[in-house]
């Protein structure tokens, strides 16, 4: 029986993996901080309990080299991180310490406990921020425009580096962005999703809103755990991009979103004074000043051509079944809570 380690089990992608490394037969440590939240995810995916919890600090070396001498895991998946950019702005030396520093703090445990491990490191197509909006593949040039892309970009030459140096089975994932029920309500889809629910229910009058034009690659997160753990099944180590190869705005998502909740919306006004109005004349959607950043990246389209090449991976859901996927499972929460 294999042993992996996730760092980060409860966030996102850390309870999708759990649930697909379970189903192969795993042994699964689910490595976190200390305290409780998040761990509705595992509860709703069916796993809390059957993984095996291991308290971990991204922060600390000594922790985490005791963690790798008990567990001795052939395989770590790393997503234990600051992930919201915008938070980055506020807090870039904590999300260095984490996102950046932790990983040299993991790999340099690993490289002394376990070299043999097989690593993955969960980096991000926010690397790419200024650099076009041409697809993005393994060999396209770095351009962070945030401090939680700067981070990552230490964390993924770093992976790089320990396994040119080292010659360890270290991979990076170059995760454009992966939605579901599971993501965090900070995030702009599962903002949107609960929030149209919401409405639709009468629980909320209206939401607000960012910048409406920015446009980005979203694919469903359950189909990008399974690239993840395909990278670590490979001879070789390597990098590769996950993406849908689609973009959609902002705006767009907000639409498919209310219309998978029954509200059809028309948009009025410009920039800061626009508002999405349903049939009735109700403002549903306003915009605000608060979710704009202070550096934006416009545009993210990833070309995923040698993820499916290398690892025969496509991602199957599209754009609008995902909004429409994300609305549903918050309806079905709301409906429960009652
Ligand atoms: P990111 O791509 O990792 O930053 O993921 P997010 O889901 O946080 O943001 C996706 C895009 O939506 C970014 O371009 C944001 O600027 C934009 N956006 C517009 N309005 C909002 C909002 O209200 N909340 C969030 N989180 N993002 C918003």
């Amino acid at each position: 029986m294999k042993k992996a380690l996730i760092t980060g089990v409860r966030g996102q992608d850390g309870s999708y993996l759990s649930q697909l490394l379970l189903a192969k037969g795993y042994e699964v440590y689910g490595a976190d901080r200390s305290g409780d939240s998040g761990l509705w995810r595992l509860r709703e995916l069916g796993v809390e309990g059957r993984v095996k919890e291991v308290y971990l600090d991204i922060l600390e070396l000594s922790n985490i080299i005791d963690v790798l001498e008990r567990v001795q895991p052939d395989e770590i998946y790393n997503f234990a991180a600051q992930s919201f950019v915008q938070t980055s702005f506020e807090q870039p030396i904590l999300t260095a310490e984490i996102n950046a520093i932790g990983v040299a703090r993991l790999l340099e445990a690993a490289r002394k406990v376990c070299a043999e491990v097989r690593f993955f490191q969960s980096s991000t197509a926010e690397l790419f921020g200024g650099t076009g909006s041409a697809p993005k593949g393994e060999g396209t040039d770095f351009h962070p425009k945030s401090p939680y892309a700067v981070a990552k970009l230490y964390a993924h030459w770093l992976t790089v580096n320990y396994r040119e140096a080292y010659g360890m089975h270290a991979s990076c994932g170059l995760l454009f962005n992966h939605e579901s029920p599971m993501r965090g309500e900070e995030f702009l889809t599962r903002k949107i999703s609960m929030a149209a629910a919401k409405i639709k229910k009468g629980l909320q009058e209206k939401v607000l809103v960012g910048n409406l034009e920015c446009r980005r690659d979203w694919g469903y997160a359950k189909e990008y755990v399974d690239a993840m753990w395909r990278m670590l099944q490979q001879p070789a180590a390597g990098d590769y991009v996950l993406a849908t190869g689609e973009t959609h705005t902002v705006r767009e998502f907000v639409e498919e979103a209310f219309a998978a909740a029954g509200l059809r919306l028309r948009w009025e006004g410009k920039g800061l004074q626009e508002r999405g109005l349903d049939a009735a004349g109700r403002v549903l959607v306003e915009v605000s000043k608060e979710f704009y950043r202070p550096s934006e990246v416009d545009c993210l389209s990833g070309d995923a051509s040698k993820a499916r090449a290398a690892l025969d991976w496509r991602p199957q859901t599209r754009f609008r079944d995902l909004a429409a996927l994300m609305v549903e499972a918050d309806m079905k929460r709301l409906e429960e809570r009652k």
